[in-house]
């Protein structure tokens, strides 16, 4: 496939339709400068070089791979998200922490203030939750959302949450800093254009038993709408294993960070469902090359709604985050 560089000026329908008329297959975005086309008409003729010299073509690169835009060939900078004071992928070590699910303003209030004391930049928490039973919490949905910029505001924090469908993404862009999309949802293909659409940084968990293609092929929805800050994040793929909650897979973090230029974070919680597991494996991200981590903590794990047995409470919070200041310094970069 090949990524043309359009330039500020340049008519892009206009060079869409010269490239029909060549025979190729073309994909307009609805937002940016960069038309996808194959890389050679039906006779099999390879175009590259005729179609960097279209009036308004500013540069044409191949791709190989099928995540075109998120591959590594399709721009030399890494990309870098800035949401909030933190800049993903940078080199910044990132931590994103909070509840699992926004539960009640005072909870979320002293999470905020935990979580901001020991150095996160953004505060996570569910107000939309995705569970595996109709009769568990379901979240606070829209009151959710008012509470976690509430709390995040009070500790200069942002907001990172979960949508789970289109009318949640609409409610909650409205109030936050950046959607996650979760496991469950990664080839929701409809709700990856509409999170592409949004304009908001995306934080794209990997699904529970997608590969690392697929994964990318996800981002990939999002990039093609035009919206280029897509942070990843590895959070355990279902294996045999029962011991842990799923099992965290390290090589993909250094996998995708060679075939994407896309920053990766990881999240240790529901990559293990054991608090006891968070703080080792956090640290081992880190080394292995993670732009961030997403943790769960909740000031009174016991009583939390939902995966109180993977959060930490704030003393353990602390603890961690001692850990991953010592080790984000050993490899060079500053949290
Ligand atoms: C979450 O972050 O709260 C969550 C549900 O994560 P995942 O989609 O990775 O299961
Ligand atoms: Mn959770």
């Amino acid at each position: 496939m090949l990524i043309l560089e359009t330039k500020a000026e340049s008519n892009m329908l206009e060079i869409g339709r010269v490239l029909n008329g060549l025979g190729l297959e073309v994909y307009l975005p609805s937002k940016g400068r960069r038309i996808i086309c194959t890389a050679q008409n039906q006779a099999g003729a390879k175009t590259a070089e005729v179609l960097a010299r279209i009036p308004g073509v500013h540069r044409v690169r191949e791709v190989k791979q099928p995540y075109v835009l998120a591959a590594r060939e399709a721009q030399e900078k890494e990309t870098v998200v800035h949401v909030g004071r933190a800049a993903i992928g940078s080199n910044e070590m990132v931590i994103m922490a909070g509840p699992c699910a926004v539960e009640d303003y005072d909870l979320l209030l002293s999470a905020a203030a935990t979580v901001a004391k020991h150095g996160a930049k953004l505060l996570r928490g569910g107000a939309y939750k995705p569970r595996t039973s109709p009769y568990s919490f379901q979240g606070l949905e829209k009151e959710g959302l008012k509470y976690l910029t509430k709390a995040a505001r009070a500790h200069n924090l942002a907001v990172v949450t979960e949508v789970v469908d289109q009318e949640s993404l609409e409610e909650a862009a409205e109030y936050v800093d950046m959607l996650q999309i979760g496991s469950r949802n990664m080839q929701n293909f409809r709700l990856l254009q509409a999170a592409g659409r949004s304009g908001k940084p995306i934080l794209l968990k990997r699904g529970l038993s997608a590969t690392v293609e697929e994964w990318l092929m996800a981002a990939e929805y999002i990039l093609s709408e035009g919206n280029e800050n897509v942070v990843l994040c590895e959070r355990g793929i279902r294996t045999y294993e029962q011991a842990t909650r799923n099992t965290l897979d390290l090589s993909a973090v250094a996998l995708v960070k060679s075939l994407s230029h896309l920053p990766v974070i990881v999240d240790p919680s529901h990559a293990t469902g054991r608090a006891q597991l968070v703080t080792p494996m956090s640290k081992a991200a880190i080394a292995a090359g993670a732009d961030g981590i997403i943790v769960e903590m909740h000031p009174d794990p016991f009583r939390a709604l939902c995966d109180g047995q993977q959060s930490l409470d704030s003393g353990e919070y602390a603890d961690l985050m001692r850990e991953v200041k010592a080790i984000s310094k050993a490899m060079g970069r500053a949290v």
